[in-house]
């Protein structure tokens, strides 16, 4: 059965899209494993774990079964003033597994609400000092946070929002993306811009925020590990917090459980979302250390001022703790490890191709970068006929498959995305 495209297109909005002119939908009536079943019968082979999150694939039965145990328990219960076994088991992972000193645990509803949570957190700690002045943010350009007013401030400057609501979101510092990639020798150059703007503005400075090693939604671009320990670095000697945005690399989608390890750090706040349910339902977490919850806590309004009202999902915490256990048996290593042999095996190749620009590898992320941006229509529509569920942006034909694909998923993702090139 057809579903009602015609409504679909009057009333409904999809993810930056206009109401007047949107892209053509694919009504998806079914998903298990790393497929889609589309209403049309078409099964498609998933490349993108539904933005970065779905790492078991679908329809999962030990997923299934948390959430159906969960959900005749209690669905969900206020957080204020009550607690319950899915978040305490789901916090106790969370410290457990996450770089060392991170032992707070704020729930928070999506991946732009923890960004939020982190930043209030950070200008609340520098409140505590008696620095009020430091409430401004640093990062780097190609930055992705979320969408959400104050994530917004601290995504791109050209690619993000910006433009729009220049009148509304605060300004912050900016330095150039990094320009050091993962795996070419790193140049100690590439650090300067970063220490300028830190030895000249840090009495402003609350805290940096940055996407650890792989910068997402802002370009897809991997850099040295040794930016990211150069950033520690110098965020303890201008006295400025680090805020890791682990929403897309978390749960061992870069080939490390989180994305810190490459550099061997802990940042003072590190923001979680996306897969930390298995793709399954929304939830974020915002983790900080000892020191910041204490300093928060012995501020001026002695509590941190955040609650949503879905705080600690029930649900969400059983999927999640369910999701974690899932990720740990079923050797996660082992399954990014070989989707980046096969991904780099046909990927990399594909930069023979006059319309390619660079093609890299990172665990479980493949990204074939264009010269010119690509025909979203035409290009969705030619990725469906080849049975394979691929969503480009602008110049970037990205894959971040299930952690549970086949090697001949992989190869059938990868050869669509070579036949668009031949065409
Ligand atoms: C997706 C994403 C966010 C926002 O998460 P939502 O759940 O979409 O609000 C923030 N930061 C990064 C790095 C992301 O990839």
């Amino acid at each position: 059965m057809q579903l009602d495209y015609s409504f679909d297109r009057e009333h409904i909005w999809h993810p930056y899209t206009s109401l007047t002119n949107p892209l053509p939908t694919y009504g998806v009536i079914e998903a298990y494993q790393n497929r889609l079943l589309l209403d049309s019968g078409k099964e498609l082979v998933d490349g993108m774990s539904s933005w970065w999150a779905a790492v078991h694939g679908y329809n999962h039965p030990y997923l299934n079964d948390a959430l159906k145990r969960q959900s005749e328990k209690m669905s969900h219960v206020m957080f204020g003033g009550i607690t319950h076994q899915p978040a305490i088991d789901l916090c106790k992972k969370l410290v457990a597994l996450t770089p060392a000193g991170l032992d707070k645990v704020f729930l928070a509803d999506s991946g732009s609400v923890s960004v939020e949570v982190a930043l209030k957190m950070a200008i609340q700690y520098w409140q505590s000092q008696n620095q009020t002045q430091k409430h401004k943010m640093l990062t780097v350009k190609n930055g992705y946070h979320g969408d959400t007013f104050a994530a917004m401030s601290v995504c791109d400057p050209v690619n993000g929002m910006h433009t729009l609501f220049n009148q509304v979101i605060p300004n912050h510092f900016f330095a150039s993306a990094p320009s050091c990639p993962f795996d070419e020798p790193f140049n100690a150059s590439c650090i300067q811009e970063m220490e300028t703007l830190l030895q000249q503005n840090h009495q402003q400075i609350a805290a940096l925020i940055i996407e650890p090693i792989v910068q997402g939604a802002g370009g897809m671009r991997f850099y040295h590990p040794e930016y990211l320990r150069q950033l520690r670095l110098l965020t303890e000697k201008y006295e400025v917090l680090l805020i890791a945005d682990e929403i897309a690399t978390g749960f061992g989608r870069t080939g490390k459980l989180f994305a810190c390890e490459w550099a061997g750090i802990t940042p003072d706040i590190l923001c979680l979302g996306k897969a930390l349910t298995g793709g399954y339902m929304t939830l974020a977490a915002t983790l900080t250390t000892d020191k910041i919850a204490t300093g928060i806590c012995n501020g001026q309004a002695g509590v941190f001022m955040h609650g949503p009202t879905f705080m600690g999902n029930p649900l969400a915490c059983a999927v999640a703790n369910a999701s974690i256990e899932l990720l740990l048996e079923n050797n996660w290593q082992l399954q990014v490890s070989n989707i980046q042999a096969w991904l780099e095996a046909h990927l990399l190749p594909l930069a023979e191709f006059e319309k390619v620009n660079n093609c890299r590898v990172l665990g479980a992320i493949g990204v074939v970068e264009l010269k010119s941006s690509v025909p979203m229509e035409q290009i969705q529509a030619f990725f469906v006929e080849q049975g394979v569920w691929i969503r480009p942006f602008g110049k970037l034909i990205y894959l971040m498959p299930p952690f549970i694909s086949q090697q001949s998923d992989i190869t059938k993702l990868c050869n669509a995305i070579k036949s668009w090139l031949q065409g």
